[in-house]
């Protein structure tokens, strides 16, 4: 189902952009359904497949109308980046945070459409919060049916339903851990040091 094309491919089709990533991220942004490996796992590393199109970008006029950034207030990237913890709801990093597979590359976070499936197998457009690396569909690494099955061999039934509504929403929720992680990471330097103290006391007195 759909065209299946490479990212050369597309360097190909705009010759003038060095770069296929920010063409692709560009698409989605207005509203173009692109799967990578992350959506799709029949796809390949490099390969993205058409789904749907969107916005006619190659139209100012209807770019204009449709520009995602002017789209999205303020007040609402602020309430969807407060409802996801100030996380990537992908991969999970935090603003600023390094990633933990590619040291001196710290997350950068902006609130982006995404469509999800629902259960009734319906689709829905829905703000998220996605780190720049996610966006760009380098967040996901190859990984086959048996390594992931082994991933998941070691939960616990809670976890393992956590993943299942993960699964389920196409996006990761953060866990109790890790919005209180988030919240301490958002503290100014001396507040974080008091903030230290008191749970360093509270985990003594239990
Ligand atoms: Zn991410």
């Amino acid at each position: 189902m759909g065209n299946v094309f490479t990212k050369s491919d597309i360097r190909e089709a705009f010759p003038d952009t060095a770069q296929a990533d920010r063409r692709i991220r560009d698409l989605r942004d207005f509203g173009w359904v692109l799967h990578a490996r992350s959506e799709d796992a029949s796809l390949l590393q490099e390969q993205t497949r058409f789904v749907r199109a969107g916005v006619e970008v190659w139209d100012p006029r209807a770019r204009r109308a449709a520009d995602p950034q002017k789209a999205i207030s303020a007040k609402v990237r602020d309430d969807v980046m407060a409802r996801d913890s100030y996380m990537c709801t992908t991969c999970g990093i935090t603003g600023g945070e390094e990633y933990p597979d590619a040291v001196m590359q710290s997350g950068v976070l902006s609130v982006t459409k995404q469509t999800v499936r629902l259960p009734d197998g319906s689709e829905r457009e829905e703000l998220v919060t996605r780190c720049k690396r996610c966006r760009a569909g380098r967040g996901a690494r190859s990984v086959s049916v048996a390594e992931a099955m082994a991933d998941a061999a070691g939960l616990g039934n809670d976890d393992l339903r956590e993943l299942i509504g993960w699964i389920g929403g196409g996006r990761r929720r953060p866990l109790p851990i890790e919005r209180a992680w988030s919240s301490y990471l958002g503290l100014p330097p001396d507040a974080r040091a008091d903030v230290r103290a008191r749970l360093v006391e509270r985990s003594l007195e239990e």
